[in-house]
């Protein structure tokens, strides 16, 4: 809703992305974006965002703690820095430059359940369909230019500096202006090894609609990990420069919000490739 005011009246895809994912990330009962996400086994909220332009400008961030808003603080390094991606401390540094504010982002529910999970503290990277859950999100505006954008918390309770494929250009999200562009969620170590986001505006390239392509993508997933590819889940979501979409993920119960000047902002759930 909040990217779709953007779009509405005019303005660039880039806006509305950043803009629109910013609720989330700003969402304390959002367990798995921003603020309120799933900290690391060290209790440490770890953030990963990356945003992309028409122009395949970019810019990410990696393992950024205390900043409640990290897609904004990747459009920063994007358009004020000659890099692409800065990590850890030193993103942290340069979002503080930026005059971004330092805040804890650790919620007492949050810290509630990594408190719980620390009973046990059983490591299990491969992620359920619950405890994950980026965002992603894609557009097109009226200039006919598209942008993306993609923030998450990662994987609850993962090892302290772990990065998953959410602020990795090509994985988590691709854009191109000429094609269309796609974006990930799900275990990011298996859509790295495909370079996912990538992979499915390429195959769009060749002809495939969005739909297709994003179900190839997944294809390939199962192929390299039959096994394992079972027990997790990978989604899919891609928009093509003539407005077409697609949506595709490993288990059921990916869902999707789209909005058009004719569907109001309406969820819907992916097609899957296990029943
Ligand atoms: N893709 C994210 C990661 O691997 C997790 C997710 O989508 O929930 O960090």
């Amino acid at each position: 809703a909040e990217a779709w005011k953007v779009l509405a009246a005019g303005g660039r895809a880039l806006d509305a992305v950043e803009k629109g994912v910013q609720v989330p990330e700003g969402d304390p009962l959002e367990t798995s974006v921003g603020y309120g996400g799933l900290p690391d086994r060290d209790g440490r909220v770890t953030l990963d965002s990356c945003i992309m332009d028409e122009a395949a400008n970019c810019g990410a961030v990696a393992c950024l703690e205390h900043i409640m808003h990290p897609i904004s603080v990747a459009r920063r390094v994007m358009e004020k820095t000659p890099h692409v991606l800065l990590v850890g401390d030193g993103a942290l540094q340069f979002a503080l430059a930026q005059g971004f504010k330092k805040e804890n982002l650790l919620t007492a529910a949050s810290e509630k359940a990594w408190r719980e999970w620390l009973k046990k503290a059983e490591y299990k990277p491969i992620a359920n369909i619950e405890n994950h859950d980026t965002i992603g999100m894609v557009a097109l505006d009226q200039q006919q230019n598209m942008s993306g954008a993609c923030t998450t918390s990662g994987m609850a309770y993962k090892i302290h500096g772990r990065v998953g494929d959410s602020p990795i250009i090509g994985a988590g999200l691709f854009v191109d202006n000429e094609i269309g562009a796609a974006t990930s969620t799900g275990v990011g170590e298996e859509v790295i090894r495909i370079c996912g986001s990538h992979l499915v505006v390429e195959l769009m390239r060749q002809g495939n609609s969005p739909q297709e392509a994003c179900e190839l993508a997944v294809k390939r997933i199962v192929k390299n990990q039959p096994k394992k590819s079972r027990e997790m889940q990978i989604g899919f979501l891609a928009l093509s420069k003539n407005g077409a979409v697609g949506a595709y993920a490993l288990q059921k119960g990916f869902t999707y919000a789209l909005q058009t000047p004719e569907i109001k902002n309406q969820l819907f759930e992916a097609k899957s490739y296990y029943a």
